[in-house]
């Protein structure tokens, strides 16, 4: 099934940090595929900006290297040339005065205004202030923020009040790229567009949710900023928290970037407190000569989690009794990002071979091969009585809606084209994060005040015993952390 291209209009993107890591491994090379996919302009335009000097010509080659590496496979000379036309450069100390008026000379009043803030979060401000001083970006103009979006309220407050001194809520892209992958996206899909589902998706069919967010490396190369945040910041209270709204959440009215987000909010405000028995955290440990998280951070008293798994509860009619557990850590057994919603048991069994039938599971494939499946139970097939046995119903999305087999979309491609489209739905409003943060903010102080250290874990397993232990407690078990 070949996807279908609706082309955005004109535009100028200024990529703030545009020779970092992220511009190099994600946005140029997301840019490019939108591009060769025909669905950007001719006359768009991609202005690089970051303090090294470069002139234009130096950015274009940069940019090649950057789509050798991490682009398409199969990418065409032509398609590449095309592209690498479209881009500027311009050197800008977003600190300091230099390259905001060659920046302002170049962009054009008449067509999308896009700015993607890919520096580091202190930056932030500094941009949004010089473009309003130097009257750069229109009254339409988009800004792009990227995570961290704060380390608690206090901060992200601060940097929502920053932004809305010079840019209107509706100008304001917070991205949380987990929303712009494909499967989660689906789950809006698989739960607002069919019948099948939603009448069950409740404490009365639904035993409990499961959601697992595991990596196989670890810190290492990033350990100093990953030891002032840990697994509750980086990822629980932004990744995470985005899943648990869309499985929790009631139907929107209308699939509208308001309507949407409404809804989610309501679940991180329905969030109760979770106590510290319904919490663990975890940190990876040395292991055959592989250095452990501490070494990671060169931190040997370091007691920022690496793992952390937890159990949570949310206050209204859909889900009163529906625990959520959580996990999601470093160094863990395989790389996999997957929801499992387990629905309960049947109210009375029929069957004899009781044994062999399990409830039904819901799974849905973040990473890797993006899919879902229906596990359910059937007979086994062949003579000698009724036995069951529980098979998936399969579906991946590369293969059911891929072009030969081509790659699904990155979640980069596909949101940076509703920026420019002008579409929030997928990505964080402000009041959104500060609730999230409302949420995290006394288990982080609860975990700075307390003296005990994390639980070590050893790499390659599932994590510490006890979070293990946080689901046997309830008759329940973690589905294999497997690819
Ligand atoms: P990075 O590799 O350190 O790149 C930072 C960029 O900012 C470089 O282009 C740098 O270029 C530019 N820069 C630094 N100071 C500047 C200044 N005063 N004026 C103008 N440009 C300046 O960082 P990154 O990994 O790309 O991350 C960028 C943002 O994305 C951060 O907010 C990060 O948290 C977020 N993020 C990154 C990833 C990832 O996978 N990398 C994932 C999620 C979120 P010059 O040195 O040439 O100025």
């Amino acid at each position: 099934m070949v996807s279908r291209l609706i082309e955005v209009g004109d535009f100028d993107l200024v990529i703030f940090g545009a020779t970092g890591d992220l511009a190099r491994r994600k946005i140029l090379p997301g840019l490019f595929r939108r591009h060769a996919a025909g669905q950007f302009p001719a006359a768009s335009r991609i202005i690089g900006a970051a303090r090294s000097d470069m002139d234009t010509e130096g950015y274009r080659r940069e940019a090649r290297d950057a789509i050798a590496e991490f682009g398409p496979r199969d990418a065409d000379e032509a398609q590449i040339a095309s592209f690498l036309d479209c881009l500027a450069y311009v050197a800008i100390d977003v600190t300091g005065e230099r390259g905001w008026s060659e920046l302002g000379a170049l962009m054009r009043p008449d067509v999308v205004q896009a700015f993607y803030f890919s520096v580091a979060p202190a930056l932030f401000g500094d941009i949004a202030e010089r473009l309003a001083r130097h009257a750069i970006a229109g009254p339409d103009a988009r800004i792009v923020v990227e995570k961290p979006f704060g380390r608690d309220l206090a901060s992200a407050r601060a940097l929502n009040a920053t932004l809305a001194r010079h840019f209107e809520e509706r100008q304001i892209y917070r991205i949380d790229h987990y929303l712009g992958k494909e499967t989660v996206q689906n789950l809006m899909a698989v739960r607002f567009a069919n019948m099948l589902f939603e009448p069950l998706w409740n404490v009365h069919y639904i035993d409990h949710v499961q959601i697992t967010v595991a990596e196989t490396v670890g810190v290492a190369g990033r350990g100093a900023y990953y030891d002032q945040s840990g697994a509750m910041r980086d990822m629980v209270q932004n990744h995470l928290m985005q899943l648990v709204c869309l499985i929790a959440m009631e139907p929107p009215w209308h699939f509208d970037p308001d309507a949407v987000r409404d809804e989610k909010l309501k679940v991180i405000r329905a969030l109760e407190p979770v106590p510290p028995g319904d919490i663990v955290r975890g940190q990876y440990a040395a292991e055959d000569g592989d250095p452990g998280y501490r070494d990671d951070v060169e931190n040997p008293d370091s007691r920022t989690e690496s793992f952390v798994a937890l159990k949570l509860r949310i206050a209204n009619w859909r889900w009163q009794g529906v625990p959520f557990y959580l996990r999601t850590g470093k160094r863990l057994r395989d790389r996999t990002s997957e929801i499992a919603v387990v629905f309960r048991e049947p109210p009375h069994l029929i069957f004899d071979d009781h044994a062999e039938q399990q409830a039904n599971q819901l799974v849905i494939r973040l990473q890797p091969n993006e899919g879902m499946n229906l596990r359910v139970n059937i007979k086994e097939p062949g003579p000698g009585g009724m036995r069951l046995v529980q098979v998936p119903l399969d579906m991946s999305f590369a293969e059911a809606l891929g072009k030969e087999g081509r790659d699904m979309p990155d979640a980069y491609e596909r949101l940076i084209t509703d920026v420019i489209r002008g579409n929030q739905t997928l990505f964080m409003r402000g009041d959104e994060v500060e609730a999230a943060w409302a949420w995290a903010d006394p288990i982080i102080a609860a975990w700075e005040n307390a003296s005990a250290a994390p639980e070590s874990y050893d790499p390659g397993t599932s994590g510490p015993d006890q979070a293990l232990g946080l689901m046997h407690r309830d008759g329940r078990r973690w589905r294999e952390i497997k690819a």
